[in-house]
Order: structure tokens, then C-alpha cells, then sequence
């Protein structure tokens, strides 16, 4: 597996300063003395006694064996092991040198200093942070660059991201899934009164600790109010939109112009997640699944999970709203409304909320929270970021304010048609396609199954899933103040008045709602074309087969009467 001799580990070792070469001495010493005099010829073996004594992490050792021996410490900040990347950087866990505090350091690769507006990004989200003070908010402390690696420290949340969470857990206890969301939306809160709006809120963004605390995390993408400079925006702005599967309609349409009730409805789809394991829209290219959070209403929440009090979908498919004036009208209303009806499930949060997150720095050294996050961030660049060149991605590459829009408007069906064209002519086969491999790696049933969850709820297939309708008649306007249950009317969210479905029907009509305020029906239906295309392809296939079918036949009656008469 690999080149590196048992030997050189100790010299690799010390190269690395990760420890003095005393203890080190004295370590081999012991681990030949266990070994009757000898070093095991096996490097792993030798990695993993002095993993046992203490003197390297796991994440240590495999860079050693890799032959590597620098990079592992940012000024006063030795790493110990790696927590996550997103579609930007990656995140370490450290140790400070002097006080012996662990920190979550954000690096920012090299590779990416090239391209300027990730280096912009990168020193943004520093600024949005700092300029923010919340129990609810990952703390930064510094941000500082050592030759050309510019990294971040901040605050080390001992515990899992949630799209971890329901990756190791599957879908949550509702009442967890709530009081999660409700903090998260005091959080979202206090950044919207500072002027910021997240803009790129999912659950690999949210943070649970090991008191069931969340932490809002990843401002990179964070609009800052007072941009006042709108070319300034548009550049930074221009280069990332969000990630697909969260992804409010109007920011797709125009990224710059939106405002905190982007952030709530990406919250809302976060919210789904959690109840569910996937995202509203989990099938499809990025491209199409942007489209149905245009114009197409998510699959019931209790067709997946019928345990669900109505109340809580309402409050989901509120926050969902295609048409932001149907949504809350703030984060804070959100939390109230949430708080309220967690009135009555005190005891269930209690008992499970901290449990959950129960990840502590020792998982974190033996790589226990090792995961394939999501990477399609979606990028109006023809790059992409570290999702990859996909043709959703390139698709989309002009500006996030034009394409999208022009799509939405011409023929929804274009979209997924060209990109579906592209997939046939750059894959052998179209299923395989890159934007659609993004699409499956991004799935958290995918992930489930990968993480070898068995019985875990997220491994459930999600096709064909029967359509059985979910009843439930609940109200939650009259536990939080608002009426969130009528379904009938689609009123604007002022005065806490709270238009949201209670039942299917309600839901079902909310989705009419959502088409009628963001799209016509029409469009709707033609977001759907996709399927039907293919379909009436199936149907062209089975005619040009009978037509050959029968040009066989002739062929073959002319053969028998020219033999018969000859
Ligand atoms: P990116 O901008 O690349 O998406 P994020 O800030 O979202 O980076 O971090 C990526 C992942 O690293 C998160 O999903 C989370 O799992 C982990 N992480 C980030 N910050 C922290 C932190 N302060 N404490 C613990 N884990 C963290
Ligand atoms: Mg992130």
C-alpha cells in the first residue's frame, strides 16, 4: 500500500516537528522492545502503536505514511485531524501551541488562490462572521494567511454537521428536527438584523453540539446589506449561487436581490431534510431540480414519515413557499412558532437532542465523522467549484441573474433537455452522466447506504413509493398565534397570520399556490416534460421497431415467392 519503510517513519516524524525528537526516541525504543528488539516491518503497525501512545493522531499518520511532512501547523496552531470540506476549503481541527485550546481552522487551498474571488469569498465570510455575536453562530476568532494559505480560525464545535447527523442517524425525531430548526432560525435571525443573509443555509452548514446547541456556519456566500455597489456584488456574487438541493427560487433567478426570506426557505428545505433524509426534490440533474423548486411542489413530507404531526409540515411547507410573501415574515417568527408548539415535546428533546450530537474529539481523531459531503455548490462559473465540470454546471454559466430566468421563462423543458443532450453526447450512457453523478453523490439516500447504515431509514428506496394521502388536521395559528392550517387561502404572512397546509389536500393546494405565485400552471406542467419526452421517445423506439419488424416480414415473403417460382 505504500512505499514508506518502518524506518523512515520515525525520521518522517521528526521532519514534521510534530513531536520532539526525544519522546520519539524513547517511543521506538519501547515499540522495538515490545517487538523482541525489532521494528514490525509493517509502517501501518508502527503508526498505529505510536497513535496509542498518544504522540500522532490517526489523520496524522496517513499524511506520514504518504510520505508527507509539512503543512501540519498554522502559526500557533497545530492540526490534528479533519472535520469536513465544503465546496470552498477544508476544515481542521487544531490545537493551539501555547493554551492547548482546540480550534476549527477553514484553509483555503492553494489551488484556489489562483481564481481571486475564492481568496474574496474567503476573507467576506471572516468579515461576516466577525461582525457577528450569537450563541446560535460559530464564533472567528482570526484569519490570517501563512505564505499563500489563508486560513480562518474559529470556534471548534465539538459534535456533527446535520447533513452528517441524518447521514449516521437517519431522518430525526420530529421534535428534535424542530427544536434544531427553531434554533438555527434565532441564529439566521440576529445575522439578518446585522444585515447579512446566509444565503447558503443546509445542513452541512448547521451544527449541532454535543448539548444538542446548534451553530450556523459557512458565511461565504453572505449578502451583505449595505453592498451598496451593485457591480461589486454581481462580481463576488457571480461566481457562486448556493447549493441546488436548498436553493430559494428567486435567488436562483437573481442571487444579489434577495433577502432574509431566501435564507428561511432554504431553512425550510433543511427542515424537510431532516424529517425525511432527503431534500424536497432529491432526483434529477442540478439543473432540473433547481427548476422544481421553481414550479413544482415537494412530495408530502408524511408520505415518508406519517408519524408527523401536521403542524410541523405546515410550518416546513410555509417556510417553502415558492413566493416569499407567503413565507414567515421573519427567522424569529419562524423560532416563535416552533418554540410554541415545542411546548408540549420538552421531554423528548430533552432526552434525545444532545444525544444525537454525542461526536466528541476523540471520533473526530480516528476519522470517525469521515464523509463525503456535498460538494455541488452551484456555480454560475463554467468551473464549477469542487463538484466538478458537470454539464448542469457549464449550462448555467453565464450569470445567475439571466440564464435561469431566461430558461424558466422560455421552456422549462429546454433546460433538462439540453443538459439531457449533453449528457448523451458526453457519456456513454446518459445515467452515468457527470451532473447526474453529482446529483446521486449528493443524495443522502446514497450517502446512507455508502455509510452502511442498514436499517437506517435514509436507505429506504425512494421510487415508487406509494401515494398514499397523509390526513392530519392540526392548527398550529393556535398554539404560535398564527393560523398556519386554513390551506384554503393564500394569504400574505403579515401579522403572524400563518397560511399553512394541514393536510394533503392543504398542502397540495399550497403547491397551487406556489405555482400561481412564482409561475404559471402551465409552466408547471412543463417542468415535467422531461419525463414525457423521454417517454415519447420509449413510444418512437417501439414504432421504429414494428416498422422494422414488418419491413422483415416483406423481405422475407418476397424471398419465399422469388425462390418458390424460380
Ligand atoms: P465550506 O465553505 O467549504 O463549505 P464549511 O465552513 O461549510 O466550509 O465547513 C465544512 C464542514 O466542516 C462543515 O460541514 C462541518 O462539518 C465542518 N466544520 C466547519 N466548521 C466547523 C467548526 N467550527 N467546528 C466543527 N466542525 C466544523
Ligand atoms: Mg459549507
Amino acid at each position: 500500500m505504500t512505499q514508506i519503510t518502518a524506518e523512515r517513519i520515525q525520521e518522517l516524524i521528526e521532519k514534521s516537528r510534530l513531536v520532539d525528537a526525544a519522546p520519539l526516541q524513547e517511543a521506538f525504543d519501547k515499540i522495538r522492545e515490545k517487538h523482541s528488539g525489532n521494528l514490525p516491518s509493517d509502517p501501518v503497525a508502527v503508526c498505529k502503536e505510536l497513535e496509542d501512545l498518544g504522540l500522532v493522531t490517526r489523520w496524522q499518520s496517513e499524511k506520514i505514511l504518504q510520505g508527507k511532512y509539512k503543512g501540519f501547523f498554522l502559526g500557533r496552531h497545530k492540526l490534528l485531524g479533519h472535520l469536513g470540506s465544503g465546496g470552498m476549503s477544508s476544515v481542521y481541527l487544531a490545537e493551539h501551541l501555547g493554551m492547548k485550546h482546540k480550534r476549527a481552522i477553514k484553509v483555503l487551498p492553494k489551488s484556489k488562490l489562483g481564481n481571486n474571488s475564492y481568496l474574496e469569498r474567503f476573507q467576506r465570510e471572516a468579515k461576516a462572521i466577525a461582525s457577528l455575536n450569537h450563541p446560535n453562530i460559530v464564533r472567528a476568532y482570526d484569519i490570517d494567511n501563512e505564505k499563500d494559505t489563508h486560513y480562518l480560525v474559529m470556534e471548534y464545535v465539538e459534535g456533527a454537521d446535520m447533513q452528517t447527523l441524518v447521514r449516521k442517524h437517519g431522518p430525526l425525531p420530529y421534535a428534535v428536527a424542530a427544536h434544531y430548526i427553531a434554533q438555527a432560525a434565532r441564529g439566521l435571525q440576529h445575522a439578518h438584523d446585522a444585515g447579512l443573509i446566509h444565503r447558503d443555509v443546509k445542513p452541512a452548514n448547521l451544527l449541532v453540539d454535543k448539548r444538542g446547541m446548534v451553530k450556523v456556519l459557512d458565511l461565504g456566500l453572505a449578502l451583505f446589506a449595505e453592498d451598496t455597489d451593485a457591480s461589486l456584488t454581481m462580481e463576488y456574487n457571480d461566481k457562486v449561487l448556493g447549493t441546488a438541493d436548498y436553493l430559494a427560487p428567486e435567488q436562483a433567478i437573481n442571487s444579489h436581490k434577495v433577502d432574509h426570506r431566501a435564507d428561511m426557505y432554504s431553512l425550510g428545505c433543511t427542515l424537510y431534510f431532516l424529517l425525511t433524509g432527503h431534500p424536497p426534490f432529491p432526483e434529477g440533474s442540478i439543473a432540473s431540480r433547481i427548476i422544481k423548486h421553481q414550479n413544482n411542489t415537494p412530495e408530502d413530507i408524511r408520505k415518508d414519515r406519517p408519524d408527523i404531526p401536521g403542524e410541523l409540515e405546515g410550518v416546513c411547507v410555509k417556510m417553502m413557499q415558492k413566493d416569499p410573501k407567503f413565507r414567515y415574515a421573519s427567522c424569529d417568527q419562524v423560532a416563535q412558532v416552533l418554540e410554541a408548539w415545542l411546548e408540549k415535546y420538552k421531554k423528548e428533546v430533552k432526552e434525545t437532542a444532545s444525544i444525537l450530537a454525542n461526536f466528541s474529539v476523540a471520533d473526530v481523531l480516528n476519522d470517525k465523522l469521515k464523509s463525503n459531503r456535498d460538494l455541488d455548490t452551484v456555480s454560475n462559473r463554467n468551473e464549477g467549484t469542487m463538484g466538478g465540470k458537470s454539464s448542469a454546471i457549464v449550462k448555467l454559466s453565464t450569470s445567475d441573474s439571466g440564464v435561469l430566468r431566461a430558461i424558466a421563462k422560455s421552456d422549462g423543458s429546454s433546460i433538462d433537455s439540453q443538459i439531457d443532450l449533453m449528457h448523451d453526447t458526453s457519456a456513454p450512457n446518459p445515467s452515468k452522466s457527470k451532473s447526474q453523478a453529482i446529483a446521486r453523490a449528493q443524495s443522502p439516500l446514497e450517502g446512507g447506504s455508502k455509510a452502511g447504515g442498514s436499517g437506517s431509514p435514509l436507505v429506504k428506496p425512494m421510487a415508487g413509493r406509494p401515494a398514499g394521502s397523509v390526513g392530519g388536521k392540526s392548527n398550529l395559528g393556535s398554539s404560535a398565534g398564527g393560523r398556519p392550517g386554513s390551506g384554503t387561502t393564500a394569504k400574505p404572512t403579515a401579522g403572524g397570520k400563518a397560511p399553512g397546509p394541514s393536510s394533503t389536500n392543504a398542502s397540495k393546494q399550497s403547491g397551487a399556490r406556489q405555482n400561481a405565485g412564482s409561475a404559471p400552471m402551465s409552466q408547471a406542467s412543463k417542468s415535467e416534460r422531461p419525463g414525457n419526452s423521454s417517454q415519447s421517445k420509449r413510444a418512437n423506439l417501439w414504432i421504429l421497431l414494428g416498422v422494422a419488424g414488418v419491413v422483415a416480414v416483406l423481405f422475407g415473403l418476397i424471398v419465399a415467392i422469388l425462390m418458390l417460382r424460380s
